[in-house]
């Protein structure tokens, strides 16, 4: 009892950390509320390909426009919703969303060869029996090709993945949808598992390019990820790199390969009309 006591008044002694008890918990409780009142939106960042420059598509980016505390982060309510099993209702909405807006840029921007659109999935998505049938549908209804659909899925959620978790992403990837690697490179990347997984797509996590930042960049990191770059083309996976904040790292990932690029040097994630707009200036 007195233990217990202490601990508490020990977590009082600690303003801040009360406060952020009290932030996360009013976040989780306030969560459902806003998705019914429609407080989250998406804002998008373009992918660029690395050989000519043409924007290819977006990165869907959720938020959430919190009437007190203004804009919030994903990597500060994702965690919550994944947690509560909101994120399953959640992400449903991000992918309708998304997916529409794909269409909206392609039916704007029809001469441009077609705008994708990537979605990221949390792990709890993935293992919801819905996932197969709500993507059907929601491409059947938009009337979005399943090619220009990219679903990114980290790589931390398919460690030690079995058959049952793969199916779903399979049957998915055999409708033609894109799988991509998210934050590759990060977790245990078990190279070997790869030829197990249905993506088509590596996301070399930002801490490559992080280390692509200082002159001169050391010859180890470079030999690296030109060894990834070389594995992923010899299993005909394309190769995103997050995380491109200058033109000197766009240059040095193109020189070992890269296809696309992601990052503040092209464009911060912004709202849906600006990737038009940058899809329609040709070249970043
Ligand atoms: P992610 O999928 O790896 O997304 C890339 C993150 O890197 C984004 O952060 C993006 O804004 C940021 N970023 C892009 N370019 C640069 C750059 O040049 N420099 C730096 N320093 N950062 C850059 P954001 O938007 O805060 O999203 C964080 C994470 O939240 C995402 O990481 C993703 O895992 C998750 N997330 C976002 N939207 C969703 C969603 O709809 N569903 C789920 N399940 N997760 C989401
Ligand atoms: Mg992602
Ligand atoms: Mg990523
Ligand atoms: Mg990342």
């Amino acid at each position: 009892r007195a233990k217990h006591a202490g601990g508490n008044r020990c977590e009082l002694a600690d303003p801040e950390a009360d406060a952020r008890a009290i932030t996360r918990h009013g976040l989780t409780t306030a969560l459902p509320v806003a998705l019914e009142r429609g407080e989250f939106f998406i804002e998008y960042q373009p992918l660029v390909h690395l050989g000519d420059g043409s924007v290819r598509g977006a990165e869907a980016l959720v938020r959430w426009l919190h009437p007190q505390h203004g804009v919030i982060g994903p990597d500060r309510f994702i965690p919550l919703a994944e947690h509560t099993g909101l994120i399953v209702p959640l992400g449903r909405w991000v992918l309708e969303e998304s997916v529409r807006q794909a269409r909206t840029w392609q039916a704007r921007h029809a001469d441009a060869g077609p705008l994708r659109v990537n979605v990221n999935l949390s792990p709890c998505q993935l293992t919801h029996p819905g996932l197969v049938s709500d993507t059907v549908e929601i491409l059947e209804r938009t009337g979005l090709a399943p090619g220009a659909l990219c679903l990114e899925v980290t790589e931390s959620a398919l460690i030690g993945a079995d058959d049952d978790l793969l199916k779903p992403l399979r049957h998915l990837a055999e409708m033609g949808v894109d799988i991509a690697l998210d934050d590759f490179g990060t977790g245990y990347s078990n190279l070997a598992n790869l030829r197990r997984l249905p993506v088509s797509v590596l996301k070399l996590d930002r801490a490559f390019t992080q280390g692509m930042q200082h002159y001169p960049v050391d010859p180890v990191d470079l030999k690296i990820v030109e060894g990834i770059v070389s594995l992923a083309h010899s299993l005909d996976l394309a190769v995103t790199v997050e995380g491109v904040e200058t033109g000197a790292q766009a240059d040095q990932l193109r020189e070992l390969g890269c296809d696309t690029a992601q990052g503040w040097y092209y464009a911060r994630p912004g709202p849906p009309d600006r990737l038009h707009e940058l899809a329609l200036a040709d070249v970043l």
